[in-house]
């Protein structure tokens, strides 16, 4: 419900990463760096934060993925769990705690929580039929089971889905069904399940969301949200057959774990009692007073999970509040195509700090500007250097620059006391005092692209004060009035280090140090609504530290360079995109023996008159020398391949083309451009006419 009063604490979580690869920038725009400029400003303002996540690690995928690489499914989870970690924190991701569902408070929590709602009724219990596969006595979960699509015939269709048609499928659709794990054919076996009666909470879930979320929720959420209600709930399962995961703990549920989507967001919970451990607090109040706001930050193709399958589960169990908010945001792309892990069409977060040493900022700056809020974005590198270019080099980092340069220049870096302020530096000063309200108006309601612009605007009212009032020409002549302008861009660089700090962490703590500035948050730190409050937020007589720049200009050929790695990428799933054809009939040995194919040397080669695709060749075949027509003059010149050494199919019945007899093949394939190549042995020493067997 929204909130009348202030409320008394925040639990703000972010989607949990699943752990089977690692984080890429479209994870980031879409959820983590809201998440946490909206965190590190809640905190600024003086509130009460949990900010937690963690990673995601259980459910079929992984189990898959394990079974696949011939690995535990732990070795998958330890690896992604620890490079994802890593990334959050490379990137400022201020997490009061990051955790694991594998973790041991995990399976407790839900565990008691799916025991809770078991006794209290709010399950229903049914018996479905379901493929088995006998040889490895195990049930199979969709992505386990592979056979053709009904509606398209594609023969490599998963249970759940054909990614040929994309038609959503049951596994028990598929015609000739196999067990990805053993290729047996599956039978069909009867197991219980337990499901969540979603059709129990409609009426709730229409009060909650359809009335009272109308207008503070994102349209795209609230539109997304009304249309699965309007649909019509149904149970869904929230037990699975599988051997990974957290077992589900009532009678029968031996052999079952928790639906992934059962136990992830409970990891929430999860991760905010470890922290809460750790800082010797009670995590209750922060999951079960009305007085806490709980805010989500997802994707859009989480939110049915985080806004009627969760608060249901909420709802049922009984002890908990219900999310306040869940701004979900849209998809980015990356150069006008859908990011895609598998198609390693991504900008990996390793990657990036690794080729942009130290420009989290950046990063994060552009990804903020050009967040997909409210519709689907892109990402461009071109967009990110005129960001970089003429944004935060152009105006935040020069405007710093120069306060700094000139302070140090005139005054040893003492801050200069002011005398008589004119207009201009009144309403200057007035305006960075309006900066906080500005900022909290745009983040209050999840517009963080909004509160990037409304930032550099005011990093843009310090540069452009300072070019009107030219202190440099000045200090000939008025060294008073100077003094007077120098205090003012110095207040608007002291506001200009806080206001930053939740979208430019690093950036922030680097302008701290330049201007001497506590930056723990501590009663000597300057607090958001200070930049307000304050009379004077770097008072005369303080002196500040020599400049460092803030950021560099990023140049033209490093841009190249990332659209170069991304056509390399392109070329190469083109290549794995070329379809392969399926496997031939089998044939016996005796079928295989009848082929005599023999190692041969082309001696001559010309091109067939009037025949635009075939040669005339005459090939030494180690048992005579003969004519072969082959059709790969697109391929190859005559001259070129004169001496090479190529097999020979040499029992071929012969056959005329174009009035020539061709006594023979030789064999070819096909490079990844399409061009032919020969066959042949690679070593130098095999004779004409050895055979092939
Ligand atoms: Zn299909």
């Amino acid at each position: 419900m929204a909130q009348d009063k202030s409320p008394s604490r925040y639990t703000i979580t972010a989607a949990l990463p699943y752990t089977n690869g690692p984080i890429h920038i479209g994870h980031l725009a879409g959820v983590y760096v809201p998440a946490d400029i909206y965190s590190r400003y809640l905190r600024l303002k003086g509130n009460d934060v949990a900010f937690v996540c963690g990673s995601d690690e259980h459910g079929v995928a992984i189990s898959m993925k394990a079974k696949k690489e011939g690995v535990t499914p732990t070795e998958i989870i330890d690896k992604y769990h620890h490079i994802i970690k890593k990334s959050f924190v490379d990137f400022g991701i201020s997490f009061d705690n990051y955790s694991r569902t594998s973790a041991k408070v995990h399976h407790d929590t839900a565990s008691e929580f799916f025991k809770k709602m078991y006794e209290q009724g709010d399950f229903i219990e049914e018996e479905t039929e379901q493929l088995y596969d006998d040889e490895a006595a195990q049930f199979l979960a969709d992505r386990f089971v592979i056979g053709t699509c009904p509606r398209c015939g594609h023969e490599e269709a998963y249970g759940d889905q054909c990614e040929n048609c994309g038609s959503s499928l049951n596994a028990t659709d598929l015609i000739n069904p196999k067990s990805t794990i053993t290729g047996t054919v599956p039978s069909l076996k009867k197991t219980k399940h337990w499901f969540l009666p979603l059709d129990r909470y409609e009426g709730f879930l229409k009060k909650w969301i359809l009335e009272e979320h109308k207008s503070d929720w994102k349209p795209n959420v609230y539109g997304q949200c009304k249309s699965w209600i309007d649909e019509g709930l149904k149970p869904r399962a929230v037990t699975r057959d599988l051997d990974w995961g957290i077992p589900v703990p009532v009678a029968g549920g031996e052999g079952k774990v928790l639906y992934v989507w059962f136990d992830a967001p409970i990891g929430y919970i999860s991760s905010t009692k470890e922290w809460a451990e750790r800082e010797g607090k009670d995590w209750e109040p922060y999951w079960k007073n009305e007085d806490t706001k709980l805010v989500h930050f997802i994707g859009k193709d989480n939110i049915v999970f985080h806004c009627i399958i969760f608060p249901s589960m909420l709802k049922a169990n009984g002890d908990f509040i219900l999310p306040d908010n869940v701004p979900a945001n849209e998809f980015l792309n990356l150069e006008g195509n859908k990011l895609s892990t598998s198609k390693n069409w991504a900008v990996w977060l390793h990657e990036y700090l690794e080729e942009f040493p130290d420009m989290q900022d950046v990063l994060r700056y552009t990804l903020t500007a050009n967040a997909p809020e409210t519709k689907d974005n892109d990402f461009t590198w071109k967009d990110f250097q005129a960001r970089n270019n003429n944004e935060l080099v152009a105006i935040f980092g020069n405007f710093v620059n120069r306060v700094a340069v000139l302070t140090h220049k005139y005054y040893d870096g003492v801050v200069p006391a002011p005398s008589e302020f004119s207009e201009t530096d009144l309403d200057t000063l007035k305006s960075l005092k309006g900066y906080p309200e500005i900022l909290t108006n745009s983040l209050e309601r999840y517009r963080f692209r909004e509160g990037s612009q409304e930032l550099m605007n005011l990093a843009r009212l310090g540069n452009k004060y300072l070019a009107e009032a030219e202190p440099w020409k000045l200090i000939k002549t008025d060294e008073e009035r100077v003094k007077t302008i120098m205090y003012v861009a110095l207040q608007i660089a002291a506001g200009l280090a806080v206001l930053s700090e939740p979208f430019l962490p690093f950036t922030s703590e680097k302008l701290k140090g330049i201007l001497n500035l506590s930056s723990n948050q501590n009663e000597k730190s300057i607090g958001w609504d200070d930049v307000s409050l304050k009379e004077t937020l770097i008072p005369a007589g303080h002196t500040i530290n020599k400049s460092e720049l803030l950021f560099r200009k990023i140049e033209d050929k490093e841009i190249q360079q990332q659209l170069d790695k991304l056509e390399a990428t392109k070329k190469i799933n083109a290549q794995m995109d070329k379809e392969v054809p399926p496997q031939k009939d089998t044939i016996t040995f005796d079928d295989f023996s009848k082929l005599d194919m023999r190692v041969g040397t082309i001696i001559e080669a010309e091109k067939m008159p009037k025949a635009n695709k075939l040669l005339v060749l005459k090939v030494d075949t180690g048992l005579d020398t003969r004519t072969i027509v082959s059709g790969i003059a697109n391929s190859f010149k005559p001259e070129d391949i004169v001496g090479k050494k190529v097999t020979v199919l040499v029992n071929l019945a012969p056959r005329k083309l174009r009035g020539v007899e061709s006594e023979g093949m030789i064999l070819m394939t096909e490079d990844k451009n399409g061009k032919l190549v020969f066959l042949n042995p690679d070593e130098t020493e095999v004779s004409n006419g050895e055979s092939i067997n």
